[in-house]
C-alpha cells in the first residue's frame, strides 16, 4: 500500500469505513480516554512550529506488514504469522491473549480486545458476515481487509489492478491511499512505490514495511 500524505486531509473517512466493514464496536470517549479505544487505522496528528505559526500533519497509521515483523517471533502459540501473499495475518482462535504481540509491535498497530464486543440494537443488522467478530481476551489488527482479496481471487482466479480495495482506500474520498500487487511492476502501487517523495515509517528498525507514505510538498517552500 503508499499513502499520499499530500492528498490526506484527515477526514476520518478510512478509519470509520475499516470500523463498519471489520466489525469493530463503535469506540466510547471513555474507551479512548483508558487508551484502549479499537482503531484499526488512525490519524496520527503532529504539530510544527510554534503559534501562530503552526503547521499541523497527518499521518494515517495502520498495521504495516512487515516483511519481518517483530510481532511474529515473539507468539508463543503461532497466532500471527506471514501469508504467501505478504500478509501479517493473526489466527484469532489460536490467540491465547498474552500481548506479547502488541508490545513488539512499534508501530502501536495491535489492539487488544479487553471487553466482549457490544453494538447499539439498531446496527446488529449492519456486521459483516464475512469478518468475524473477536471476542474478549484476544489481539486483532487491520487485515488488509483479506475478506475482500478472498472474494476478489476467489477460485484462483487473476484479478485486474484496481479492480477492488480494501474499505479504507476505497472510502478515501482524494485517492490518497493505493492498494495493489506489489509483485507486479505494471500496478499502480508498484508505479507510486517508485515515487521519490517515498519513505516507511521507522525503516531504520529493519522491519520491512510493506506501507509507503510519500510525504507532504511544501507549497511555500
Ligand atoms: S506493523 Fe506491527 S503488527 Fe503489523 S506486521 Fe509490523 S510489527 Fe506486526
Ligand atoms: S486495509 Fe482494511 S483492515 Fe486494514 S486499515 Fe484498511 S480497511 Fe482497515
Amino acid at each position: 500500500m503508499v499513502i499520499d500524505l499530500d492528498r490526506c486531509t484527515a477526514c476520518q473517512a478510512c478509519v470509520i469505513a475499516c470500523q463498519s466493514e471489520n466489525n469493530i464496536p463503535i469506540n466510547q470517549e471513555s474507551t479512548f480516554l483508558e487508551g484502549r479505544a479499537i482503531e484499526w487505522i488512525r490519524i496520527e496528528r503532529y504539530w510544527e512550529g510554534t503559534y501562530p505559526n503552526v503547521k499541523a500533519r497527518f499521518l494515517p497509521m495502520l498495521c504495516q506488514h512487515c516483511d519481518n515483523a517483530p510481532c511474529e517471533s515473539v507468539c508463543p502459540v503461532y497466532a500471527t504469522y506471514h501469508n504467501n501473499e505478504g500478509l501479517n495475518v493473526q489466527v484469532y482462535n489460536r490467540c491465547v491473549g498474552t500481548r506479547f504481540c502488541g508490545n513488539n509491535c512499534p508501530y502501536h498497530a495491535r489492539l487488544f480486545n479487553y471487553w466482549e464486543p457490544v453494538w447499539p440494537e439498531e446496527l446488529k443488522n449492519q456486521l459483516n458476515p464475512d469478518v468475524t467478530v473477536r471476542s474478549r481476551g484476544i489481539m486483532e489488527k487491520c487485515t488488509m481487509c483479506i475478506q475482500r482479496i478472498r472474494r476478489a481471487t476467489r477460485g484462483g482466479k487473476e484479478v485486474a489492478d484496481q479492480s477492488f480495495n480494501p474499505a479504507c482506500v476505497q472510502a478515501c474520498p482524494t485517492d490518497a491511499m493505493v492498494f495493489g500487487d506489489l509483485n507486479n511492476s505494471q500496478t499502480q502501487v508498484s508505479k507510486k512505490w517508485e515515487d521519490e517523495r517515498g519513505y516507511r515509517v521507522l525503516e531504520v528498525l529493519g522491519t520491512n514495511p510493506s506501507v509507503k507514505y510519500l510525504k507532504q510538498v511544501e507549497v511555500d517552500a
